[in-house]
């Protein structure tokens, strides 16, 4: 059999931790509870399991347990939090949303649709090097601004942004604060007190949690319209029969980030440095996207010069690798985010998203550089593949 390609996809998707599956298995099968049943034991062990799953996530966000909506993941809770503030604000009058022309498509088509609903959005356009800062939000509020929502540490490129700074402007001028930090949660310390921060959604299957289970935090007294009517489940913000294994597992997921974050992400830190630097020395043209230091430690955005995109990821094939968002790479177009950064199609096109995590050996890093190295020589130098 074939080796499979070498993993290095992990903003893409990470696989189960094998102790979070552990977690979750007893929710499928003996405790299978509803966890709106009231009246019998069934449902009130799977209540109670769903509690302690909210304080693990309350507790890694600084959050209260009341402040947690579960959700089928953040495309789910960066709508809720769009659209559903949108919902409830509409009648006042005041339609100003603004956010960043690289956010993810979860948040940049719920936008969309605001604009189609009659709401006045400004994309603003980032630093080359990824960063939006404050001073440039600052710029555009206007009285009737309602929302800024600012991704908290970019999928692509890895860029953190100044995320409490941003929070304490908004603050400051009564504008609610949403961030996406499905790929900051478990990786960075996130604190919804210390940034400000009024939204936050974020993923469990991008921190070793199961696929399909998400949250979004809401502070305390902000307004939001749900968007799915019913059984009014998650006190009436997401109404749906919950997801307990899913839930258990996003509980567990964040309390094993939480408690290995300090020794993983300098060992993740090294490893990415390692590959980076050995394909920088090694590859002639070549560049990184993103801002150096200000991105979080397990991810890089690389760009080969003079090299076919198409071709770069068809013959890389002993690694599982992105160029561009896993979400738009169905169609063959450059990363939009590297295009706003300012490269053309086809610097965009040979792009690779390299990123590592907890399952990452050193073996590996070195093995991917090596391949990496040999194929864009072989291109390079048109030696034909076997
Ligand atoms: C993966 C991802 C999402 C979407 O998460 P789902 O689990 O697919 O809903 C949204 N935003 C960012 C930044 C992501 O990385």
């Amino acid at each position: 059999m074939p080796t499979r390609p070498i993993y290095l996809d992990y903003n893409a998707t990470t696989p189960l931790d094998p102790r979070v599956l552990e977690a979750m298995l007893p929710w499928f099968t003996e405790h299978f509870g509803n966890a709106a049943s009231r009246t019998h034991l069934y449902g009130w062990e799977a209540e109670e399991a769903v509690v302690q799953a909210r304080n693990q996530l309350a507790s890694t966000l600084g959050a209260s347990e009341k402040e947690i909506v579960f959700t089928s993941g953040a495309t789910e809770a960066n709508n809720l939090a769009i659209k559903g503030t949108f919902e409830a604000r509409r009648t006042q009058g005041t339609h100003h949303y603004i956010t960043v022309a690289t956010e993810h498509k979860a948040v940049l088509d719920p936008f969309r649709h605001l604009e189609q609903w009659g709401a006045d959005v400004t994309y603003l356009t980032p630093s080359p090097d990824g960063l939006i800062s404050a001073a440039q939000i600052a710029e555009v509020l206007r009285p009737d601004t309602v929302l800024v929502s600012v991704m908290y540490a970019h999928n692509e490129i890895g860029v953190v942004q100044p995320i409490g700074e941003i929070g304490a402007l908004c603050r400051a001028h009564g504008v609610l604060f949403h961030t996406d930090a499905t790929q900051a949660v478990g990786k960075i310390p996130v604190d919804v007190q210390a940034d400000a921060i009024d939204l936050l959604s974020l993923s469990a299957h991008k921190f070793y949690g199961p696929k399909g289970v998400g949250a979004l935090y809401v502070r305390k007294g902000v307004k939001l319209t749900a968007q799915l009517d019913g059984g009014r489940h998650e006190r009436g913000l997401r109404s749906g029969t919950l997801n307990v294994p899913g839930i258990v597992g996003l509980g567990k997921a964040c309390q094993l980030a939480a408690q290995e974050m300090s020794t993983e992400s300098p060992r993740l830190k090294y490893l990415r440095d390692l590959l980076e630097e050995t394909i920088l020395q090694q590859v002639p043209d070549t560049r990184i996207n993103g801002h150096r230091t200000h991105r979080l430690p397990q991810v890089t955005n690389i760009s080969f010069g003079g090299v076919d995109g198409e071709q770069l990821l068809l013959h890389l094939n002993r690694l599982a690798v992105s160029s561009g968002s896993a979400c738009t790479s169905a169609s063959v177009e450059p990363s939009y985010v590297l295009k706003v950064l300012g490269l053309d199609d086809a610097l965009a096109y040979a792009s690779l998203r390299f990123s590592l995590g907890r399952f990452t050996t050193e073996a590996e890093v070195v093995a991917a550089a090596r391949h990496v190295q040999e194929v864009v020589a072989r291109m390079r130098n048109q030696v034909p593949f076997a």
